[in-house]
């Protein structure tokens, strides 16, 4: 079974992460990155890096959702002093998830606060080195103005900057992202029967820039829809890709993981176990 990497999934605390670990490994994963954003699913990271080290590589980050929980500069010189800490003395791998997303009726002052905690975040991430997980929804233009002005040059540069998570944007996205050092995550959503605009993208991104993902416990792929979503499930959206890109899964899977490595863990090989 060629090596596979879940790029983007979250853990809870009180979850069964053990399990979901041994069965991601079952499944044939090379590793996973678990990410975080607030304090559960950072909690979760944690738990899932401590249990399996090397398998699981943890993010941390502040999402858009604790935007308008941060009201002014002050609050969020605090909390991004908290995630260098977390980030440095947590050995993460990214900087996740970050990014906008404007798909539920924010007002402008809201949005402008996730740009603000957006952009400082890059800006963190270059600091440290360190590729982010980033999520943007109908907020395209912006999500773009941003990373053109705060992404690292180094990381740009390297092709390292990090994923677009559970990416559906269309060509000329893609097209715009591509230069900047960032990658695609591929989440369930790419086997759904409306999907369709979406798989036709897929054929059209660089090769070496796709990833794989469940974003799980969400979006579990066909034929498992409706299921609560885990690392394991990516097996089945790897596959369909695979199709998509008229690949044999071993070639295919191979690439979504030297492509995940080479972004989340420069420097290690699926074929020697870190843990
Ligand atoms: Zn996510």
């Amino acid at each position: 079974m060629a090596p596979l990497f879940d790029s983007h999934c979250h853990f809870a605390p009180g979850d069964d992460i053990a399990g979901a670990l041994a069965r991601a490994r079952e499944a044939g994963l090379s590793g996973l990155l678990a990410v975080g954003g607030d304090a559960t699913a950072d909690a979760g990271a944690r738990t899932a890096a401590a249990i399996a080290p090397g398998f699981a590589l943890p993010a941390f980050g502040i999402e858009r959702t604790e935007a308008d929980s941060i009201p002014d500069p002050a609050a969020l010189d605090s909390r991004l002093a908290a995630l260098e800490e977390a980030l440095v003395s947590g050995g993460a791998a990214a900087v996740g998830e970050i990014g906008l997303d404007y798909s539920h009726g924010e007002d402008e002052a809201s949005r402008a606060r996730q740009r603000a905690l957006f952009a400082a975040q890059l800006r963190l991430a270059g600091k440290l080195g360190l590729p982010c997980s980033i999520h943007s929804r109908d907020a395209e233009e912006d999500t773009l103005a941003i990373l053109r002005g705060n992404l690292s040059e180094d990381l740009v540069a390297a092709g390292r900057a990090g994923s677009l998570h559970c990416f559906v944007g269309s060509a000329e996205f893609a097209s715009e992202l591509a230069p900047l050092g960032l990658s695609f995550g591929l989440s369930g959503i790419v086997t759904f029967r409306s999907a369709d605009t979406l798989r036709a993208v897929v054929p059209l991104l660089p090769r070496d820039r796709i990833l794989v993902e469940t974003d799980s416990p969400y979006l579990a792929p066909v034929p498992l829809r409706g299921r609560p979503c885990e690392p394991a499930f990516a097996v089945h959206t790897a596959r369909f890709v695979a199709s998509l890109l008229e690949l044999p899964d071993d070639e295919a899977f191979a690439l979504f993981d030297a492509n995940a490595r080479r972004l989340f863990a420069p420097g290690s090989s699926p074929s020697i176990p870190l843990d």
